[in-house]
């Protein structure tokens, strides 16, 4: 089946039935988009709320014995809305009675959440007139909560074989006792994805509300080019620090089987979009680095110690001190005889104290401080391994701008180097790299 296109549409792109028309249109415009994975009803405008949260809330109030009237009667109407402006035949009277009796029932938050893809995948299949699979029928999770892979693909696959073209809501699968369980929020990319590898499909569209990932946040830089071609890893990298477009749990199943996935624009449906691939060997980047992303909100234990290089053991009694208090480490940048652990400010909190004490015990270092407040920026890029220079344009640049490097990075794959810098510091170096590497090369 090679040339099946399996195609997600997130929830702004289902907001209302001005976005259905679109989908719809995207959709018939190819034969081979026979498989569907639709979000719930999105933002329509910024202060609006999605279903999901609707859903979410209005359980709040039911599960509390309260009465959950007006909430339900609204999310009645995001339905009833679409589907009247639509025009089409269709009555969802008997669901919502259903659910509403589930919901005095306390059939739980997964279950209530999940009916924002139910309702809307319904909606969407009698659209367009394709067959509507329940995804409580054909994806499984564990008694544990895991997903299970093997026997949704095996089930998934069967029943989409007599299926020429169908629906199947994103974000929820059932349990073995058949309680329904979400994915986390955002989660129907992951149905999308396990839903084209179930099919075997030539390709994973997965479409948005923007052209696809950027160099840079938008945010911070105005206009940012969009990334063509980016490789599965070089994403990680860049999700890892905080880009966000598609859930990060969305990629595992496409990419052990070797399915690309395009993110692509419901608004803008003739831009290129994102491409990514295992491997991109042969693309040509347009410059040197793929992306630059960044988080604030790191800090760094520096500890320094007399021929540290010589005593065996030292980062292992370093690393234990953090493991024992529930603290995992970012980064472990080290000299001869310092070596330093980059942690999530967050996970370190309050605990600040205890820990130096304990490092202390633990490897009696000649010296230890604590810097807080960094931010970490990562610049990623396949194509840097082939470029020489890359590390000192980055540097010189840095220096230029006045920002002071705290700490460097380079992971042995050549792929990224990551810099931390003074939070203060944070926009400025973002914006003199984006220069260094992106306006000037174009
Ligand atoms: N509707 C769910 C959420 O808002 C899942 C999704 O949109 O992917 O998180």
């Amino acid at each position: 089946m090679a040339d099946i296109k399996v195609v997600k549409f997130g929830g702004s792109s289902l907001a209302d039935a001005n976005q259905f028309r679109k989908v719809a249109d995207i959709i018939l415009a190819e034969k081979e988009r026979r498989y569907v994975v639709p979000s719930a009803p999105g933002k329509r405008f910024p202060e609006d709320t999605k279903v999901t949260d609707m859903l979410y809330a209005c359980y709040e109030i039911a599960s509390k014995g309260e009465n959950f009237t007006d909430a339900f009667e609204a999310i009645k109407e995001r339905y009833n809305g679409i589907i009247r402006d639509l025009g089409i035949d269709l009555s969802l009277e008997s669901e919502f009675e259903t659910i509403r009796q589930c919901f005095i029932g306390r059939a739980g938050r997964d279950y209530a959440a999940s009916r924002g893809e139910y309702l809307n995948g319904i909606i969407l299949a009698k659209y367009i007139n394709y067959s509507f699979v329940d995804s409580a029928e054909v994806i499984f999770f564990d008694d544990n909560g895991s997903f299970n892979l093997e026997r949704t693909t095996k089930v998934l696959a069967e029943r989409l074989s007599t299926l020429e073209r169908a629906v199947i809501p994103g974000f929820y699968g059932s349990m073995p006792n058949d309680t329904i369980k979400t994915f986390s929020r955002g989660g129907s990319d992951i149905t999308g994805s396990i839903v084209a590898r179930a099919v075997n499909a030539a390709i994973y569209e997965n479409w948005t509300d923007v052209s696809g990932f950027l160099v840079a946040d938008p945010r911070i830089i105005d206009n940012p080019e969009p990334i063509t071609t980016i490789t599965y890893r070089e994403l990680r990298e860049l999700s890892y620090m905080g880009a966000t477009v598609l859930h990060e749990d969305a990629i595992f199943p496409v990419r052990t089987a070797g399915i690309p996935i395009n993110i692509k624009n419901t608004n803008d449906p003739d831009a290129p979009g994102t491409l990514i691939v295992a491997n991109a060997d042969n693309v040509p980047t347009r410059y040197t680095i793929t992306g630059i992303a960044g988080k604030k909100g790191f800090c760094a234990i520096t500890v320094e110690k007399d021929m540290m290089n010589s005593e065996l053991g030292f980062g292992r009694k370093l690393l234990k001190v953090l493991e024992k208090n529930n603290i995992s480490f970012e980064h472990l940048p080290s000299g001869i005889d310092t070596m330093s652990v980059i942690v999530n400010q967050s996970t370190f909190a309050g605990k600040e104290e205890k820990l130096l004490r304990e490092i202390r015990e633990a490897v009696s270092p000649d010296h230890i401080e604590l810097d807080q407040n960094i931010a970490l920026i990562a610049v990623v890029g396949r194509g840097m391994r082939k470029t020489r220079g890359t590390a000192g344009r980055l540097f010189s640049a840095l220096a230029h701008a006045r920002v002071n490097v705290k700490m460097i990075d380079q992971g042995s794959s050549e792929l990224n180097i990551i810099v931390g810098v003074a939070e203060d510091d944070f926009e400025t170096a973002m914006r003199c790299i984006y220069d260094i590497f992106v306006t000037t090369e174009i």
